[in-house]
């Protein structure tokens, strides 16, 4: 069966305002909230949290405030008993493709027991080639461990990870 991403509009627009902080020259980003999958295979994502006081931002790498991401996480929970599905974050070259050093962070924690991931959501933000930032274009995908291990060259590498 396969899995299915749906991305609430107004959390569309929330990643592309919280994006337009790479005007500044660095990456940033944060978490991503939702429900799912459910039993016909629908991601539904329901809250983008921002980049928290303590995230790194530099200008090729971001590392989330996890402390932040955590907070956001139990008052989702809270709220609407929304679960943490993946992350959005910025890439300021314009491609939208997940980086080598990204699906490697993403089959960590898939392959993570304690996270029980079966799927994890990534939503890159670019600049628009003309508009840059004042309209960053959102690419979503939807990462298993087998399709990362089809991305990336080193399957083998990640296969390894499989054993405790
Ligand atoms: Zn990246």
């Amino acid at each position: 069966m396969s899995t299915e991403l749906l991305v609430e509009p107004e959390i569309e627009q929330r990643i592309k305002t919280l994006a337009a902080e790479s005007g500044d020259g660095k990456e940033t980003g944060g978490i991503l909230l939702g429900h799912g999958p459910s039993n016909d295979g629908l991601i539904r994502v329901t809250n983008a949290g921002d980049a928290g006081p303590n995230a790194k931002r530099r200008r090729n790498f971001f590392l989330r405030d996890l402390q932040h991401a955590k907070q956001l996480a139990v008052a989702a929970w809270e709220d609407s008993r929304a679960i943490w599905v993946g992350e959005w974050h910025t890439h300021l070259s314009g491609d939208p493709r997940p980086s080598s050093s990204d699906l490697a962070t993403y089959a960590r924690l898939l392959l993570a027991a304690d996270l029980d991931f079966e799927s994890f959501v990534s939503i890159i933000a670019t600049p628009d080639p003309e508009h840059e930032w004042g309209q960053p274009q959102l690419t979503p995908w939807l990462l298993s461990v087998a399709e990362i291990a089809g991305r990336t060259e080193n399957a083998a590498a990640l296969e390894k990870g499989r054993t405790p």
